[in-house]
């Protein structure tokens, strides 16, 4: 990787941002929509879709200090995840563009009918390894871990969705960007990394809520309270249930318009799996008053548009 890195870079991220051309911090633009209760509050959406058109803006701000933190030696990247991930999508793209080798140990067989997703991750010259489904289970198991590493010494494992203790000081960056405020944020919810950064993100405190894109109560609550450190200010968090639509990846004939006439009509692209499940939510919670008058919401886009091809 260190053919790409030029002496003004002081780190591997900066690289990477050069590289690629990000837009950071991304845009921060206000949205009116004419949803019944939306006169009540003013919304913010965090435009974290356009930091790049190919790197998911939450994967890239989980990456971010993941990258600064690999040693100078490191030249192979191993990580996991389902046919159409977003995390393996970024990893593929990043590692392409820095000159590192990518392994991405797949979830299922798609061997014979390989996702867009696959497809890009082959056209960028990744290694793509497919796991059944009780090996995949043991993807964090220490023992399992271990054995992989020895398999590959020379190799950094990234675990599942990037969500490891660097992905939440990235993901904390994004409160510090604008100079506007706000006393509440909004953000899906998948592997729970992006809402954990949020809950110790900033100097204010602010409520954070998730939603929750799969179905996992309890397990979504355990697996972010598992990430947050043990020390230091957190704000108010919770996670909502009920806007899952059936599970993930699960979309309907109401989801699926919603999405359509929210991306025409408000020219803010949105898909089924993240976003739209999102803004889905905020417009049924606008109805039922569940945002104090006068509350100051951030919306956060996390992008994800690769996902819905
Ligand atoms: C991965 C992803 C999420 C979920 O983030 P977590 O940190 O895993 O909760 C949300 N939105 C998009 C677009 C994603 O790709």
């Amino acid at each position: 990787m260190q053919d790409k890195i030029v002496v003004s870079d002081t780190s591997l991220s900066q690289a990477a941002a050069r590289v690629l051309a990000l837009t950071t911090p991304s845009p921060l633009i206000d949205f009116k929509p004419d949803w019944p209760g939306a006169e009540r509050i003013s919304m913010q959406i965090k435009r974290d879709d356009l930091i790049h058109p190919v790197i998911s803006g939450n994967k890239w701000r989980k990456l971010k200090y993941t990258l600064d933190a690999l040693p100078g030696s490191c030249r192979h990247i191993i990580s996991f995840g389902g046919g159409f991930s977003n995390h393996l999508h970024a990893c593929g793209h990043l590692c392409m563009q820095l000159g590192i080798r990518f392994t991405a140990l797949v979830r299922g067989n798609y061997a014979a009918n390989p996702t867009p997703m696959l497809r890009d991750l082959a056209a960028w010259q990744a290694c793509i390894q497919y796991v059944d489904k009780p090996t995949y289970a043991r993807r964090s198991d220490p023992i399992w871990l271990e054995n992989l590493q020895k398999q590959h010494p020379e190799a950094v494992i990234i675990p599942e969705g990037g969500s490891q203790e660097h992905a939440l000081k990235g993901v904390a960056e994004l409160m510090e960007e604008d100079a506007a405020a706000c006393d509440h944020i909004i953000v899906p919810v998948g592997s729970g990394a992006t809402l954990a950064g949020l809950i110790c993100a900033g100097h204010n405190p602010v409520s954070v809520t998730g939603v929750a894109v799969l179905k996992g109560e309890g397990y979504l609550e355990s697996l972010v309270q598992s990430l947050l450190p043990s020390t230091g200010r957190q704000n108010h968090w919770r996670i909502l249930h009920d806007y899952h639509q059936g599970g993930y990846g699960k979309r309907n004939a109401t989801l699926t318009a919603f999405c359509e006439n929210t991306t025409r009509q408000y020219n803010l692209p949105v898909e089924p799996v993240y976003s739209g499940k999102l803004l889905f939510a905020i417009k049924d919670l606008l109805a039922k008053h569940f945002f104090p008058d006068g509350t100051r919401l951030r919306i956060v886009h996390t992008g994800g548009m690769q996902g819905a091809r």
